[in-house]
């Protein structure tokens, strides 16, 4: 296993985190126990030092079973937890905070996060004087928290500026082959002194099908998917810990295999794999660069959605999620109603095209879609 160094905190966290909001749940969606400690403790032995949860995943059961299954070398690991709340009110934030404690079963929290923080809300609610912000460095001055850091899925300015804010030592954000829009904010967070963690590695499972172009992707090619997807994002030194959300004993092996077994990327590599990524995002860029110009369509088809499911399929080989992206448009539903959005529903009337930027026949790649994920 291979350790970097989280921001300023000169703490060495390992490359591969355990993201603890996919254990393994029997039918009525309750965390199987004893196979997910069984997980993590696996996780522990071989070198897995960052477990991250987060106070709504799985109503709180996960940071249970998280603290359960590390209690004897807790002091040994690092503990990553969220508060959601992005209101005004401290108390109900410390409320949080300390149910998090209470349920995990520690002192402290090493790495404790601003569950999906956005900038307006961290301006208008957390920020506010007597406000959250203020109660989160009293705890860290209780010794409760030791690292304040926040995740987020805002946009990547609004992110640099909740780092221009100072307040942080560290972000989490997704990051994979498939979604590089915080790559950039990656760099300037580690350029910043902060720690990085990101989430979705592998793309939330959607890297789990066998694709020869992913696995070619990585100098000497990779075994599967998941494996070019992990070692990806290994290769960009200013992600310090990528959290992979572990659902079975299979895939706990797996990805360890994988971090134990790189070694650091010579510089030649990692230039392979910047090209191979920029190649795949021309060919991609070629098809739609889904800067969503030519939205909305009066008939309700999301046009940049089935082009990137289409992209999928010929540009990354993944074939099965192009199928289910498109599956998932076609059963597309809005407060309960029916309301698809795959390329069926184009009825050719044209006000897309005058409208592309890139000059892309819309309404004959929509046919194509179709035609090839419709099946
Ligand atoms: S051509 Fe099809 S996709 Fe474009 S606006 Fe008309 S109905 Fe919508
Ligand atoms: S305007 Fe053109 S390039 Fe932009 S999302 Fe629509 S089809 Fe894609």
């Amino acid at each position: 296993m291979q350790y970097r160094e989280y921001g300023k905190t000169g703490i060495k966290l390992s490359i591969l985190g355990f993201g603890c909001m996919r254990f393994p749940t029997d039918e009525q969606g309750r965390i199987k126990e004893d196979e997910a400690i069984e997980m993590l403790r696996y996780a522990y032995e071989h070198g897995v030092n960052i477990f991250d949860s987060a106070a709504v995943y799985n109503n709180g059961e996960s940071e249970r079973v998280l603290g359960k299954a590390v209690k004897d070398f807790r002091d040994k690991i690092y503990i990553s937890t969220k508060n959601h709340y992005k209101g005004k009110d401290a108390g109900e934030w410390r409320k949080i905070l300390e149910g998090s404690l209470e349920r995990l079963g520690v002192e402290y929290i090493d790495f404790y996060h601003m569950h999906d923080l956005r900038l307006n809300q961290f301006l208008e609610g957390v920020s506010v004087k007597g406000g959250p912000l203020e109660e989160a460095h009293k705890a860290k001055e209780e010794g409760l928290i030791k690292h304040l850091c926040f995740s987020s899925h805002d946009s990547p300015e609004n992110v640099k500026k909740l780092i221009d804010t100072g307040e942080f030592e560290g972000i989490l954000v997704q990051y994979n082959i498939l979604d590089r829009t915080y790559e950039e904010v990656i760099a300037y967070a580690r350029q910043k002194g902060l720690g990085v963690l990101v989430m979705g590695p592998v793309g939330g499972g959607r890297l789990a099908e066998p694709s020869e172009q992913v696995q070619k992707l990585i100098p000497g090619g990779a075994k599967s998917s998941a494996e070019a997807a992990l070692r990806f994002v290994f290769a960009n030194e200013n992600v310090t810990t990528a959290l992979s959300g572990m659902s079975s004993m299979e895939m706990v092996k797996e990805n360890i295999e994988v971090a134990s077994k790189v070694g650091p990327l010579t510089q030649e590599e990692k230039q392979r794999i910047a090209e191979m990524m920029d190649r795949l995002k021309k060919l991609a860029d070629l098809y739609c660069t889904g800067c969503g110009y030519c939205m909305p369509c009066p008939n309700g088809v999301d046009i940049p959605a089935n082009f990137r499911a289409m992209i999928y399929y010929k540009v990354y080989g993944l074939k099965e999620l192009a199928k289910r992206e498109y599956r998932r448009l076609k059963e597309r539903k809005v407060d309960g109603e029916p309301k698809p959005a795959s390329a069926d529903q184009c009825v050719e009337c044209g006000q897309c095209e005058e409208k592309c930027p890139q000059k892309i026949p819309i309404m004959q790649q929509l046919k194509e879609v179709r035609e090839t994920l419709g099946g």
